[in-house]
């Protein structure tokens, strides 16, 4: 039995649902352990083009069994919709093939406008929140205000649970935001579209996963966003509100004393950062709009456009620290194809000093790129498969970015289909 995460080392969107895809093959539960609707991963296969917010990346495998973990915020309306939209391209989505933790919170309808209220206010101020409610949602988790998905099952007990909870969220939502109150028609309608629909997936993932892991059975824990998104280790306060670090699967997942044998860090070949918060890489005008066009870099969730800047070795190091990787995945190498030289940002400059370890996140402000640039490949490198078909200058970039990160590379990413990449430690 072998256990992974897959993880990013970034600001998220780094490929990871396409590295979930990929190692699939090797793995029989992939289990997503944080985060909520509000990103996405996207997978391309055979089966088509799937922009997932909630289900785990096996879900487009077959004979793949998936588990949403406890720590995932359990939005009912984007997880059914999610479901029937995998569902109108062929993929079968049962609960002998997806398992949703008893002990989930639930995401209410309340959350999602009260983050929307508060980036009104905040207006200039705002995070860059995607407006899925994910702030208020973990807000009412921690506060104990919210519900558990294993009380979907007893729709009436839900609604006594559930109407004191609105009695007490009205008051925030007329009092501070002078918006209008939820109703108990709201709440029934909201009980029965959801309590019927999804209690036949719950059930207690920890009691599922030991049991599988006990016939040998291989689990790959999927996480959402990146390192520098980690609530209590990324860019406070743009980060997202849960724990994005493999360190975190094993809680998240509900299966606590499991161990991961591997982490794969996904790093991608430039970078890219949605929403605001410092990005010290950052490239702007054309030499972005370049970048941005040739990677598609555009939100799998919300169309926005992703900032994007070059590959940040200072913060890609402290990402493969973080998240205790043992091995890269580097995506999207294909993408810089068209540049004759590549930037990389190799250190930050704070009050004129370089410095190479990653700053307190209130320092990022100050900080400056150091880029240097290094020589372009110019052809077209989406159809090679082994180590030695990649021109030198691109077998160059990829030993730097291993160099930088102090880790090697297992696989390289060359496109998104499923086949497209170079598994590198097989082949040096
Ligand atoms: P995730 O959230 O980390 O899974 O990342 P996203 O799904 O937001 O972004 C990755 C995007 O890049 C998707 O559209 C993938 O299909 C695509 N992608 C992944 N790997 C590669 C690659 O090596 N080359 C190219 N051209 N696209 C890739």
């Amino acid at each position: 039995m072998s256990n992974c995460a897959i993880v990013g080392i970034n600001w998220g969107d780094e490929g990871k649902g396409r590295m979930v895809d990929l190692l699939t093959s090797d793995y029989d539960i992939v289990v997503r352990y944080q985060g909520g609707g509000n990103a996405g991963h996207t997978v391309v296969n055979e089966k088509g083009r799937f922009a997932l917010h909630l289900l785990p990346s096996g879900i487009v495998r077959d004979g793949v069994s998936n588990v949403i973990g406890n720590d995932v915020a359990l939005d009912p309306e984007v997880l059914w919709k999610e479901i029937g939209s995998v569902r109108a391209k062929g993929v079968e989505v049962t609960p002998d093939n997806l398992k949703i933790s008893e002990r989930a919170s639930l995401l209410l309808p309340w959350h999602r406008e009260l983050d929307s209220l508060e980036e009104s206010r905040l207006a200039d101020h705002r995070y860059g929140s995607t407006k899925q409610g994910i702030a208020p949602f973990y807000s009412d988790k921690f506060q104990k205000k919210t519900a558990l998905a294993g009380e979907l099952s007893d729709p009436a007990a839900l609604k006594r649970h559930l109407m004191e909870i609105m009695e007490w969220k009205n008051l925030t939502l007329e009092g501070v935001y002078g918006a209008a109150p939820y109703t108990e028609e709201m709440l029934d309608r909201w009980l029965e579209d959801y309590c019927e629909k999804l209690t036949p997936f719950i059930c207690d993932t920890g009691d599922y996963l030991r049991e599988e892991a006990s016939k040998g059975r291989n689990i790959l824990f999927e996480a959402q966003l990146g390192a520098m998104r980690d609530i209590d280790y990324g860019i406070y306060p743009y980060t997202t509100s849960s724990n994005t670090l493999a360190a975190y699967a094993p809680i998240g997942s509900g299966y606590p004393e499991v161990r991961l044998d591997r982490v794969v860090g996904v790093v991608k070949a430039y970078s890219t950062c949605v929403g605001e918060g410092a990005f010290v890489s950052e490239l702007f005008g054309e030499e972005a709009e370049a970048l941005r066009r040739a990677g598609g870099e555009y939100g799998a969730t919300t169309g926005r456009p992703r900032r994007v800047g070059a590959y940040d070795a200072v913060a890609t190091a402290y990402g493969v620290e973080i998240q205790a990787a043992t091995e890269l995945a580097i995506t999207k190498l294909d993408v810089l194809s068209y540049l004759e030289k590549i930037p990389v940002c190799t250190a930050y400059i704070i009050g004129g000093k370089e410095v190479t370890g990653f700053p307190f996140p209130t320092d990022l402000d100050k900080a400056t790129p150091k880029i240097e640039y290094m020589k372009g490949w110019m052809c077209d490198i989406s159809g090679a498969r082994r180590w030695d078909q990649l021109p030198s200058e691109a077998r160059d970039y990829i030993r730097y970015i291993e160099e930088s990160a102090g880790l090697g590379a297992t696989y390289i990413s060359v496109g998104p289909e499923r086949d497209s990449y170079i598994r590198k430690d097989r082949e040096e």
